[in-house]
């Protein structure tokens, strides 16, 4: 049996955010992930000025790639507008691998599947033990299903459907270009470019929204990867894109249970405008570690509901919003 004062499920941005301030306060931290890292997570990787300013991360010390915008190029039908605002893309499959080895933790390749308790501890999977445990492991997080699913059930008008590809990619337009509500999209594409040749092009939307509509997301790529086509942004015929699923905020009130907390993902985090979860996973993991480490109450006040404060970012939240009301519990 491998025992620490915390064990964290989950080495995402959640994950090793709390692991390291665990670390920085002196507990014995294992982290237990099912994949190996550095692993490939579907994400566009835009990152905000506040999420590296929570991870206290200079990008002049960040030694992977690093791109920083400084106007976003914003489409909605045939208008288009270029508001200056500072933001930046890395690549999840380094940032995430930086972030969990700066985190000075265990790491452990562990697929976990059944959490218990034996007095006042818990145990996983019968070999792992701790004090605490923290559950990090994004939409599917058995923390979760384990001790939060019953009292703080997921509500599916927040759910997110997503379709995307990362590639290597020779792109000429350094812009962050987001289109809209595009051809009935009820949400936004994005085209991300990353440092020395790389991309991620990507959409995303309410899952229920979607299928109310009788659409489907492989139809959705298929017109935006012909537009992008068609504008010379990307004139690329291999693709293969991967989907992945994931929720926005909704009026969660449960995210600790005696000594087990949830934080990221698999609270279901993301802003209920931009979808950004990198933040908010960032913000809650040091929340929860400060918890653990003062024994104050763990708590999601501090964490946004929404990315921004623009006209798409309101229009955005409305519009999941009222997907969201369709469904008790949001
Ligand atoms: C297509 C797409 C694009 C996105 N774009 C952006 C963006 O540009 N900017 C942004 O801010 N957010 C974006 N997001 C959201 C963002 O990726 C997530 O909110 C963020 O990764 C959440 O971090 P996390 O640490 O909670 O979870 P994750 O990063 O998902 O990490 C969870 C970890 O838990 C592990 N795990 C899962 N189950 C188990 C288990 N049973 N045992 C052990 N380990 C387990 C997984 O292997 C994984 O490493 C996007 C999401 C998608 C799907």
């Amino acid at each position: 049996m491998q025992t620490a004062d915390a064990i964290v499920v989950g080495g995402g941005p959640a994950g090793s955010t709390c692991a390291w301030k665990l670390r920085a306060a002196g507990l014995e931290v294992i982290v237990l992930d099912r994949a190996a890292f550095p692993r490939t997570k579907l994400c566009a990787g835009w990152v905000t000025p506040e999420a590296l300013r929570d991870l206290e991360l200079d990008p002049g010390d960040y030694p992977h790639r690093f791109l920083t915008f400084e106007e976003l190029h914003l489409h909605w039908k045939v208008l288009s507008t270029k508001p200056r605002t500072r933001q930046h893309s890395i690549r999840r499959f380094e940032f995430d691998d930086y972030l969990l080895r700066r985190a000075d933790a265990k790491v452990v390749n562990h697929k976990v599947r059944d959490i218990h308790r034996d007095n006042g501890d818990y145990v996983v999977d019968g070999e792992f033990r701790c004090k605490y445990l923290v559950g990090a492991g994004g939409t599917a997080c058995p923390v979760y299903r384990t001790f939060f699913s019953e009292r703080h059930p997921r509500n599916s008008g927040l759910q997110t459907a997503t379709y995307e590809q990362e590639f290597a990619y020779d792109w000429k337009d350094p812009t962050c270009h987001l289109w809209f509500f595009d051809a009935g999209l009820p949400g936004y594409a994005w085209y991300v470019p990353k440092a020395d040749g790389y991309i991620n092009v990507g959409l995303g939307g309410i899952a229920e929204q979607i299928k109310h509509r009788n659409g489907h997301l492989r139809d959705h790529w298929r017109d935006f990867v012909g537009k992008l086509k068609r504008r010379g942004l990307v004139r690329y015929d291999a693709y293969n894109p991967s989907g992945y699923s994931y929720y926005l905020r909704g009026s969660v009130d449960a995210v600790s249970d005696g000594n087990a907390y949830i934080i990221g993902d698999a609270v279901g985090l993301a802003t209920r405008d931009m979808c950004e979860g990198i933040g908010p996973a960032v913000r809650s993991g040091l929340l929860a570690a400060h918890s653990i480490v003062t024994g104050e109450a763990y708590s999601l006040a501090g964490i946004g509901t929404l990315s921004g404060d623009s006209f798409a970012s309101r229009l955005l939240e409305r519009s999941f919003a009222r997907a969201a009301e369709a469904v008790p519990g949001s």
